[in-house]
């Protein structure tokens, strides 16, 4: 979008005449980011956050992406340690955005990004239950009666897990590794790797392949989109 004039802008946002807008403009009533702005012939964009009197001028569009996160980044906006966030593939973008619950350090794959809080409290929210599909390898194979506890739920920090979807996509016997599939709807801190250590299995790699309906089949790790509207409205 071209940079326009800030009264411009808040004339064709439809608040008052360009004339009043200028008015308002000189007497202290808009703020441009945050900043009173006074002066004439200011030009703002659409990244530009523009008040007046405190109400935003148009209603702000928020952002979603869909994200292939790469194992060895952490699902923050920062870090004290000074390791890679998610946010440090996306800073071409002018908007806030934070990741919607996290994916381990370690793991990689399907991660959801956002400026809508609304939004992102509701697909954390643990009622909310949206399918999460992972893919793990696992040390010490599970035999029968570890898939069926699996399944069923296992507790988990005084709680019982819902019941899960699980299948044993393959085994490598000499190793005793195991690649299982596993499909949760609840999202607790290290719930799969807590899951498969309660039946004895150790998880050495863990993706998370899909969430809800959304895969990162076509994007490249590291490597985003921003989700259709049709998608955002599916999830909701
Ligand atoms: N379960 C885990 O243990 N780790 C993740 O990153 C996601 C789910």
């Amino acid at each position: 979008e071209e940079p326009e004039r800030l009264q411009k802008k808040i004339a064709n946002a439809g608040v008052t005449s360009r004339r009043k807008a200028e008015d308002l403009i000189r007497t202290g009533h808009v703020t441009v980011n945050g900043k009173v702005v006074t002066e004439m012939g200011v030009k703002v964009d659409s990244h530009d956050h523009v008040e007046v009197d405190g109400v935003p001028l148009t209603p702000e569009r928020k952002v979603y992406y869909l994200f292939n996160k790469p194992r060895q980044v952490i699902s923050a906006v920062s870090d004290n340690k000074g390791r890679k966030v998610v946010t440090d593939y996306f800073k071409d973008i002018p908007e806030r955005i934070y990741p919607i619950g996290r994916l381990d350090y370690d793991t990689d794959g399907v991660l959801l990004l956002t400026d809508d809080g609304e939004f992102a409290n509701l697909l954390m929210h643990p009622r909310y239950e949206l399918e999460k599909t992972y893919v793990a390898k696992v040390k010490g194979i599970p035999d029968g009666a570890a898939i069926k506890t699996l399944q069923n739920g296992v507790e988990l920090d005084k709680r019982k897990t819902a019941p899960a979807k699980v299948k044993v996509l393959s085994t490598d016997h000499a190793k005793k590794t195991a690649i299982v599939q596993i499909t949760i709807h609840e999202g607790m801190n290290h719930q799969v790797k807590k899951m498969f250590a309660k039946v004895g299995s150790q998880v050495e790699k863990l993706k998370r392949e899909q969430y809800g309906f959304l895969r990162v089949d076509n994007l490249a790790s590291g490597k985003y989109r921003k989700l259709k509207p049709q998608e955002i409205a599916e999830l909701r």
